[in-house]
């Protein structure tokens, strides 16, 4: 689905990372020490991304609160006109598609297969997140063509949780919006079955709003309203604890994030596994996860976790 391709926006998380590197660095002028600690890092960072395994972040230089808190005014979390105008015309064409289902499902006076034909694009959304999150986060690097930013940002992701939670909603929807808008509009344009209308709009739609659900999904339960977590609880949006197992060891399962539904018999049919097997016997490429971090990464908490 073209939609995918663009479906995890460049993440501010790449610029933490640069300031954890120059973090890093001013820590090492200090010191001798220090400074044959960055410099190991960097020789091993640099080996790590040639020998294509995991690139995760060290805690050589952990970033101090201060530092942590400072990166929550950047400006990278805020959203800009732009990604508002982005998100307006996604919802619009959303919104367009779905009316046209409707509208030819009441000319019609038959619900059934517009409702039967959304609840599957649901669904269907679902899976496809978990696919496209277990190949951006096992294969590629920062330097790979159309991906490189999107991987780059959810390895950062997988360091610093917690900062998707302080993005803003237009920010954090802004290039999903874009792709779906871009699929869209062709198709609103020709004259598709109800049912068709129904799954695409559906589909795009629970795609398009993925990386809310999964920032919720990171959200203290304390600052989500009460229908979130409603749903949450019910099981239709991605749930807090299912998804913090993504996030702790081995790092290989609970890829899905709109609701998760299928997260629990891939993991147990070693879906991903099986797929990692193909991809390595046909092209000799080990994903990340075969390669647990070292025993000196470690994830940042929220600075401010009580909140
Ligand atoms: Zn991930
Ligand atoms: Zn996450």
């Amino acid at each position: 689905m073209a939609a995918l391709t663009q479906q995890f926006q460049p993440s501010p998380t790449h610029t933490l990372r640069k300031r954890a590197a120059a973090t890093a660095t001013a820590t090492a002028t200090a010191t001798a020490t220090a400074t044959a600690t960055a410099t190991t890092t960097t020789t091993h960072r640099r080996c790590v991304a040639t020998l294509h395994v995991p690139q995760v972040p060290t805690s050589a230089a952990p970033l101090s609160s201060n530092v942590l808190r400072q990166t929550l005014d950047d400006p990278s979390l805020k959203s800009t006109w732009s990604h508002r105008a982005w998100v307006a015309c996604g919802c619009t064409t959303i919104a367009f598609t779905l009316a046209k289902s409707m509208a030819m499902a009441a000319v019609s006076s038959s619900w059934l297969e517009p409702a039967g034909a959304g609840t599957l694009g649901y669904f269907v959304a679902d899976l496809a997140t978990g696919i496209y999150h277990w190949a951006i986060d096992n294969y590629g690097d920062a330097s790979t063509p159309v991906f490189g930013s999107q991987i780059d940002a959810f390895q950062g992701h997988h360091k610093w949780p917690w900062t998707i939670t302080r993005r803003q909603f237009a920010n954090n929807l802004h290039a999903l919006a874009r792709a779906t808008t871009i699929t869209l509009l062709p198709l609103d344009l020709l004259p598709l079955d109800m049912g068709l209308e129904a799954f695409v709009s559906v589909c795009a739609g629970c795609i398009m709003f993925s990386q809310q659900f999964h920032a919720w999904a990171h959200t203290p339960k304390s600052r989500l309203s009460s229908i979130v977590i409603v749903l949450q609880d019910a099981g239709l949006l991605v749930s807090r604890s299912k998804h913090a197992a993504h996030h702790r060891t081995p790092y290989n399962n609970n890829y899905c994030i709109v609701s998760g539904v299928w997260n629990g018999a891939l993991d147990e049919a070693r879906f991903f596994e099986a797929l990692e097997m193909v991809v390595f016997f046909r092209f000799g490429v080990r994903p990340r996860s075969w390669n647990e971090p070292g025993s000196d990464w470690k994830e940042e908490g929220d600075p401010d976790s009580s909140s």
